[in-house]
């Protein structure tokens, strides 16, 4: 059986069964971090694995999802690619990626990595329930969630899907043209009642590590801006650092190859930030969790 037919057969209980088993896993997670962007190539999936890597560092148990369905890039990063999955014919476990960091990707339900995955959206929806009910995450203190770009069907699953106290990162890059993709990005979130912890602006200008001086390569402050423009906070800039490129194709991420780096020292306050929001992550937030049709 392939590791797809494996998570189907799993959860096969009714739609009640189902929700039942959702709300218990969902209960042992205290918060969901969605990561988002507006369009592809921001360094989306790069903030998200290097942002888990982050919060494990700090003494927090942290599961990263992966449902870039088109391209799940995390387990590159992070080393990990074509992982065998076990089951213990209940739940399946997530791969034990670093100390205090598991991770479930689509990745390792592709058998032909070559092949383009063609769902639609009732099975997007199906597979990110799964992924979310039959994965093992046991008690975390963060679950990550790495999404494909845009508004489509996987994001609007995970915000329908994730239970509460979640909130979106949304990551752009400083340039106009990205900042217009995130506005949509954003109002996304709104519509969906997902949380938005804020902008995060990745690439954001290039210090040479020779002479120190700061260049802004592609442009400066969009991500501030339109973090004022639209009222919601702006959680910080990450430099454009060419060694990331890299770490990635070497299968480890920036935060543990260089941790002394500018950009590795960033995600690491970004985590900090994070932690400390507890406007995001009071109790008091509505949990609404499944009982949705799945998206048509
Ligand atoms: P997305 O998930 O938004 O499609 P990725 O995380 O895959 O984007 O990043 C796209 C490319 O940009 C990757 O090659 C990645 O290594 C690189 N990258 C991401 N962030 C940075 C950065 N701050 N500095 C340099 N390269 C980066």
């Amino acid at each position: 059986m392939s590791h797809h037919e494996q998570l189907v057969a799993i959860g096969s209980d009714s739609k009640e069964q189902e929700e039942h088993r959702l709300r218990e896993r969902m209960a042992r997670i205290r918060r969901r971090l969605v990561v988002l962007s507006g369009k592809g190539g921001v360094g989306k999936s790069t903030a998200a694995a290097n942002l888990a890597v982050a919060l494990s560092s700090r003494g927090h148990r942290v599961g990263l999802l992966d449902v870039d369905i088109h391209g799940p890039s995390i387990p590159t990063i992070l080393g990990c690619q074509g992982s065998s999955l076990i089951s213990d014919g209940q739940s399946i476990l997530p791969v034990e990626v670093r100390h205090r960091l598991t991770l479930m990707s689509i990745d390792f339900l592709i058998g032909n990595k070559t092949d383009a995955v063609i769902w639609r959206g009732p099975m997007k929806f199906k597979v990110i329930q799964q992924f979310l009910c039959d994965v093992a995450w046991g008690d975390l203190d963060y679950l990550v969630v790495d999404c494909p770009p845009g508004t489509g069907d996987e994001p609007l699953s995970v915000a329908q899907l994730i239970g509460r106290p979640a909130a979106a990162v949304v990551v752009t890059t400083p340039q106009e043209l990205a900042v217009a993709d995130v506005r949509r990005c954003i109002t996304f979130c709104q519509k969906a009642d997902l949380p938005i912890a804020g902008v995060l602006e990745n690439m954001s200008g290039y210090v040479c590590p020779q002479c120190g001086i700061h260049t802004d390569l592609f442009g400066s402050g969009g991500g501030e801006r339109l973090s004022q423009e639209m009222s919601v906070p702006f959680l910080g800039r990450i430099p454009i650092d060419p060694r990331i490129v890299g770490c990635g194709d070497a299968g480890s991420c920036l935060m543990e190859a260089h941790p002394e780096s500018p950009a590795a020292q960033s995600y690491l306050m970004l985590a900090g930030r994070l932690h400390e929001r507890e406007d995001l992550w009071s109790e008091g937030q509505a949990a609404p969790l499944t009982s949705r049709e799945a998206p048509r």
